[in-house]
C-alpha cells in the first residue's frame, strides 16, 4: 500500500488524481490533501475520499473546514499554513507526493518532498522552472524519484529508454531531438489584430483540455509551451537545440522523441490528464486510469506546423530565458504569474501579458541565483517589478 499526499487536491489535477486513486483503493491510500481557500471543494473531497489530514492555506479557511468536518462527524485532522504543507509533503507516513499546486506557491512543499526522498509526481511545472538545477540536486541528493505528470513530459519520458529515464545522456541513447508538441491553444487561427480584445473567458476556454485558469491562459499565450520547454531541458538534461516545439492542434500525440536511425517514438492518447497521472503513480507498472482508448477510425485530422513567434511572443520570451539561464527563467515565471493574474482580474489586456514579461525579463533577467534563498528573493523582486509595471500602464 502506497500512501499519497496531494498538494493542490481541490484543483483540476488534484481531482483527476483522486479519481484515479479511487479506482485502486487497495494500492493507494490518501494521507493528506491540501487546498488554498476553497472550503466547499475541500469539504466535498473529504466526504468522498476520507483523507487523514486536510490542509488549507490560512486559518480562516481551516476554521470553516473544521466546523464542517465536526458537523459531518468525519475523522479528518485539519491544519493550515505553509509549515503544514511542508509537513504533509515530507513526513515518514508518505510515499508519494502529487505536486499539483499552481505556481510558485508549490515550490517549498515540493522541495520538501524532494529533500525527504519521496516519489514526486510533478504537475507543478512552475516550481521546477523557478528553481531548476537546485531542485534536481535535491532530488538526486536524497534519492527522491521525479516522475513528470505534465502530459508532454510524461509522453517524452515514456518514449525514452530506461537508461535516460534514470538520468543517462540523450546522445548515448541515440536521441537526436525531443519534439515537444502543443495544441497552439484557442487562438491559433485568430487574426492577431483581434488579440487585444481577447477576454479572460475566451482565454480559459481551451479547445482540447479542461484545466485550471492560470495554465489555460498560459496555453492561450503559449507561455505554457515556453515553460514546458524549460521544464523539458531540465528533466531530460537537454541542450537548447535538442528540443523543438511542434504545433499539433488535435492534442492526440502528447510529444515525441526522434532517434538517430530515423525512428520517431510518440506517446498518444485522449487529452485526459488521468493517463499521465496514473503512469506517474504506478511507474514502472500500468494501472487503469478511467481513460477510454483512442479510436483511430474516429480521428478526422492529424496535423502539424511550426510555432509562430509573432503570434505568441511569450513563447519567444521563454525560449530566450531558457538560453539566458536560471535567473531569467525565475524572473519570467514570477512576472508571468503576476501578469496572468492581472489579466484574469480584468486589469490588463491579453496582449499586455507579454509586454509585462518582456519588461521584467529585460530588467532582471541577468541575475544568477545560486541558492533557494536567492531564488525566492529574485521571485519576489520580479513580482514587485511586474506589479509596478502593470500599475504604471493601466487601471490599478
Ligand atoms: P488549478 O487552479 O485547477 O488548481 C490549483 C490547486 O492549487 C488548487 O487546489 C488550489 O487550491 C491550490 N493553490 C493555488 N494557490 C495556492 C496557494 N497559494 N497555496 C496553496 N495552494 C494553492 O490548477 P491545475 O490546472 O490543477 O494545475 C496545477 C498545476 O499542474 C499547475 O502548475 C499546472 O501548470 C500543472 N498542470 C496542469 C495540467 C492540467 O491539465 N490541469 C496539465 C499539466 C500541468
Ligand atoms: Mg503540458
Amino acid at each position: 500500500m502506497q500512501s499519497v499526499t496531494i498538494l493542490g487536491a481541490t484543483g483540476s489535477i488534484g481531482l483527476s488524481t483522486l479519481d484515479v486513486m479511487s479506482r485502486h483503493r487497495s494500492e493507494y491510500s490518501l494521507y493528506a490533501v491540501t487546498g488554498n481557500t476553497n472550503v466547499d471543494g475541500m469539504i466535498a473531497l473529504c466526504q468522498q475520499h476520507r483523507p487523514s489530514i486536510a490542509v488549507m492555506a490560512n486559518e480562516q479557511a481551516a476554521e470553516k473546514l473544521q466546523t464542517a468536518i465536526l458537523k459531518l462527524g468525519l475523522d479528518v485532522s485539519v491544519r493550515s499554513g505553509k509549515k503544514a504543507l511542508i509537513e504533509v509533503s515530507s513526513c515518514n507516513e508518505v510515499d508519494i507526493v502529487m505536486a499539483a499546486i499552481v505556481g510558485g506557491a508549490g515550490l517549498m512543499p515540493t522541495m520538501a518532498a524532494a529533500q525527504s526522498g519521496k516519489r514526486i509526481c510533478l504537475a507543478n511545472k512552475e516550481a521546477l522552472v523557478m528553481s531548476g538545477e537546485l531542485f534536481l540536486d535535491a532530488v538526486r541528493d536524497n534519492n527522491a524519484e521525479l516522475l513528470p505528470v505534465d502530459s508532454e513530459h510524461n509522453a517524452i519520458f515514456q518514449s525514452l529508454p530506461v537508461e535516460v529515464q534514470q538520468g543517462g545522456a540523450l546522445e548515448s541513447a541515440g536521441v537526436e531531438k525531443i519534439l515537444l508538441t502543443g495544441s497552439g491553444g484557442p487562438f491559433l487561427n485568430t487574426p492577431i489584430s483581434e488579440f487585444k480584445d481577447i477576454t479572460p473567458s475566451m482565454a480559459v476556454a481551451h479547445p482540447n483540455w479542461s484545466m485550471g485558469a492560470k495554465i489555460s491562459v498560459d496555453s492561450a499565450t503559449m507561455m505554457n509551451k515556453g515553460l514546458e520547454f524549460v521544464e523539458a531541458r531540465l528533466l531530460f538534461n537537454a541542450r537548447f537545440d535538442q528540443i523543438e516545439v511542434v504545433i499539433h492542434p488535435q492534442s492526440i500525440i502528447h510529444s515525441m522523441v526522434s532517434y538517430s536511425d530515423g525512428s520517431v517514438l510518440a506517446q498518444m492518447g485522449q487529452p485526459d490528464m488521468r493517463t499521465p497521472i496514473a503512469h506517474s503513480l504506478a511507474y514502472p507498472n500500468r494501472i487503469k486510469s478511467g481513460v477510454e482508448p483512442l479510436d483511430f477510425s474516429k480521428l478526422a485530422d492529424f496535423s502539424f506546423c511550426k510555432p509562430d513567434f509573432e503570434r505568441f511572443p511569450n513563447l519567444r520570451l521563454a525560449l530566450e530565458a531558457s538560453q539566458k539561464g536560471q535567473g531569467a527563467t525565475t524572473v519570467l515565471n514570477a512576472s508571468n504569474e503576476v501578469a496572468v493574474d492581472a489579466f484574469l482580474k480584468g486589469n490588463i489586456r491579453f496582449t499586455d501579458i507579454a509586454t509585462v514579461n518582456e519588461y521584467c525579463l529585460t530588467e532582471l533577467g541577468s541575475a544568477s541565483p545560486t541558492t533557494i534563498d536567492d531564488i525566492l528573493q529574485l521571485d519576489c523582486r520580479a513580482r514587485e517589478y511586474a506589479i509596478a509595471n502593470i500599475c504604471k500602464g493601466s487601471t490599478c
